[in-house]
């Protein structure tokens, strides 16, 4: 029987392949910061990560992780909404971002209840696509299969579809042919 492969597992090795020692990504949901670890990794301590998550215990545990791994100096958490994030990255890193990651949903083994919506989840990604320097990438990993996450991945699936693809490379990888299936999106920009 072949292995499935995490969409997660399938997003860290797209960006194994963009994001390098002293660049600078956006972790867009930190949760319980394996996504935010993974890039701290990544662009070590010469690069710069910032995340952002609504929830406290979620902010608790992405710090905790860092820490335990003696990642920290680099790294910035911002407790709010991912649609505040043109606000919260400070100017001088706009249009220099090299990844961002959106693993929508919900925090595992928590309140099932607090979900991204997709009001802000569009908000937040027409706000970090414009962030990205040439060749920077966007991951977006979306979750049909849960209420409010069928409603959120057709708005998205919409979204993407009428991006500029003279400016946009768009890709989008199925984790199965189900239609609840979970799927990840991944945006270059050209
Ligand atoms: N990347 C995480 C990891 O590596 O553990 C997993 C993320 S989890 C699937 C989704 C997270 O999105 C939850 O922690 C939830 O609190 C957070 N979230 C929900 N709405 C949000 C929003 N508007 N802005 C930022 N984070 C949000």
């Amino acid at each position: 029987m072949t292995k499935r492969i995490s969409l997660t597992a399938q997003a860290h090795s797209i960006i194994d392949k963009h994001l390098t020692t002293g660049e600078i990504a956006i972790d867009a949901t930190t949760g319980n910061g394996h996504d935010t670890l993974y890039l701290a990794k990544q662009v070590g301590i010469t690069g710069k990560v910032f995340g952002f998550d609504i929830q406290q215990q979620a902010i608790e545990s992405t710090d905790s992780r860092l820490k335990s791994e003696n990642f920290t100096n680099n790294i910035k958490l911002f407790h709010c909404s991912h649609n505040q994030i043109q606000h919260c990255i400070p100017t001088e890193f706009h249009g220099k971002i090299k990844v961002i990651m959106f693993n929508l949903g919900y925090l595992p083994g928590s309140d099932k209840s607090i979900i991204t919506q997709t009001d802000s989840t569009l908000s937040a990604l027409e706000q970090a696509i414009k962030l990205l320097v040439t060749s920077g990438v966007m991951t977006i990993a979306a979750y049909p299969g849960h209420s409010g996450g069928d409603t959120e991945t057709n708005a998205i699936e919409q979204w993407h579809q009428q991006l500029d693809c003279k400016q946009y490379h768009v890709k989008t990888i199925y984790s199965s042919e189900k239609q609840t299936a979970p799927r990840l999106y991944i945006i270059q920009k050209n």
